[in-house]
């Protein structure tokens, strides 16, 4: 979705002129400081910032589908196509939405679904104080908890930014950071784009995502989404997939 390089781009040194080299090398000095930090809040393997995962075990002819930003007033829609294919999903919410729509986060559960945190308002953590990245994770902790029934142990950083804070605030909250192998980028392509970029990503232990809400918005428009997933069962099931929650596609054993 958005980008979050402010502040992380270093300025480039002017090549002309007297003092080049010098500015050159600090300028190199600093674009691989700032290619570091790029990394350390957006890279999906990285763990710097805090511990997270992008994929599953490999043992498995398994897949993970993950929607983010819901619920929404669209994911009971989403519930019947997963329900059509007997596939099992896991939704990382945002707190707000689910104060929305309680009964649509307790549908999710109730369905055999897994539900993470995905914050609470879906803000940029990035540049953000430790308190305020607590305060977001804790609230929505809360609000999924109330509504749903059950403690999320997984959360994924809004726009896949993650910052300083976010690991004490994890460690506090008993929550393991997800990330993905594949996103579809279901916010901008049409739906066979986004289809067959899944089928392209598909492989033993990938965490597929997908969005079944867009940011903390009543009444988004995700029906990319949900043709893309129509489009993607059958396709994934043929090529033998089975369809693990993330908590067990990270399990060695299951
Ligand atoms: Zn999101």
């Amino acid at each position: 979705m958005g980008r979050c390089n402010s502040g992380v781009e270093a300025g480039r040194a002017d090549s002309s002129g007297p003092l080049s080299r010098a500015w050159s090398l600090l300028g190199a000095a600093a674009v691989a400081g700032a290619g570091v930090m790029a990394y350390a809040v957006r890279g999906r393997s990285s763990s710097l910032l805090a511990p997270s995962v992008y994929k599953g075990v490999t043992g498995r002819r398994s897949v993970a589908l993950t929607f983010d930003d819901g619920p929404s007033e669209s994911t009971p829609e989403l519930l019947e196509i997963l329900d059509r294919h007997r596939a099992a999903a896991t939704f990382f919410q945002c707190g707000a939405n689910v104060r929305r729509l309680p009964q649509v986060a307790r549908e999710v559960a109730s369905a055999g679904h897994e539900i993470g945190n995905h914050s609470d308002t879906h803000p940029y953590l990035c540049f953000k104080p430790a308190g305020f990245i607590l305060d977001q994770l804790a609230r929505a902790q809360e609000s999924i908890a109330e509504s749903a029934g059950v403690a999320p142990e997984l959360f994924r950083a809004p726009y896949g930014v993650r910052w300083f804070g976010l690991r004490e605030a994890q460690r506090r909250l008993g929550l393991r950071g997800v990330m993905w192998t594949t996103i579809g980028v279901d916010w901008k392509w049409p739906s066979d784009r986004v289809a067959a970029n899944l089928v392209r990503g598909a492989r033993n232990g990938a965490i597929l995502c997908l969005h079944d809400g867009r940011t903390i918005q009543p009444r988004p428009d995700v029906r990319i989404a949900l043709r893309a997933v129509e489009r993607v069962l059958p396709m994934l099931i043929d090529r033998g997939y089975h369809f693990e929650r993330v908590s067990e596609i990270i399990c060695p054993t299951i």
